[in-house]
């Protein structure tokens, strides 16, 4: 919160004149504070996909299920402060969002990352908002972002589904906003499919989590970014990543 506060004030936009939150999904380190947030800012309503909204109202099931997934980690976050109903919106496939002076942010629904994903997209200048749907990017360097429970094929035809936007720019969640925008979704789908092949056969001979991010770090020279991480972003990274491994082999095993 205080970094988001931050950042707005650095913008020059007061809290108080928020119109709209755009979630492009619920995870806690996207949604966890958006029901705290909203005292600062008044006027402000909350979009996000109409499945994921019960949640935001009623954050108890995503706790518990944030808790299960993401153990201590969650604990960090902190307490989640449900949004009040009527300041929810739900968001429908290729709705527009009228940002005024011409500018429209269309909705397209990319499940994957999270059954409830969208991204969003500025046509007029070219800007994708992807959220995790291309993955992260930590220092240019791309990852996997597939935490349980993932399913292979909607988050391929996800990017599928972005690609011909033909958008210049790619804002991802985690973290920042890079050119060259369709490489970037190739990239997020090659590297997705490699990485499913390596963690699948490495999980159906039994192999530890662990074991397994050594192997897609001898196969995926990106990975060296976890070297130049200070303690804490490392530990994070790493969870992250077991969670990804954990997400890839389950989907795997069950693909058979
Ligand atoms: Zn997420």
């Amino acid at each position: 919160m205080p970094n988001l506060l931050f950042a707005l004030t650095k913008l020059g936009i007061g809290p108080a004149e928020i119109d709209l939150v755009i979630l492009t999904h619920i995870h806690l380190d996207h949604a966890g504070g958006v029901g705290s947030a909203l005292r600062h800012m008044p006027r402000a309503r909350v979009l996000a996909h109409n499945q994921a909204l019960k949640h935001l109202a009623d954050p108890a099931k995503l706790w518990q299920a944030s808790v299960k997934t993401l153990g201590d980690l969650a604990l960090q976050y902190g307490d989640v402060e449900p949004v009040p109903e009527d300041r929810l919106v739900a968001a429908d496939d290729l709705m527009a969002i009228d940002l005024g002076a011409g500018q429209n942010l269309e909705v397209h629904l990319t499940p994957g990352h999270a059954a409830h994903h969208l991204s969003l997209f500025d046509r007029r200048d070219g800007i994708l908002i992807a959220g995790e749907a291309a993955g992260v990017c930590i220092d240019g360097a791309v990852r996997v972002a597939t935490p349980p429970p993932f399913r292979l094929e909607e988050t391929l035809s996800s990017i599928d589904r972005l690609i011909p936007l033909e958008p210049e720019t790619i804002c991802y969640a985690h973290f920042g906003a890079y050119g060259g925008a369709v490489g970037r979704l190739r990239l997020a789908r090659s590297k997705l499919l490699s990485w499913y092949k390596i963690v699948g056969a490495a999980s159906r001979e039994g192999r530890t989590p662990e074991e397994i991010l050594g192997l897609l770090r001898q196969n995926d020279a990106d990975l060296d970014y976890l070297d130049s991480l200070d303690r804490y972003t490392y530990g994070r990274e790493h969870d992250m990543l077991i969670n990804t491994i954990n997400g890839l082999g389950q989907s795997a095993r069950q693909d058979g």
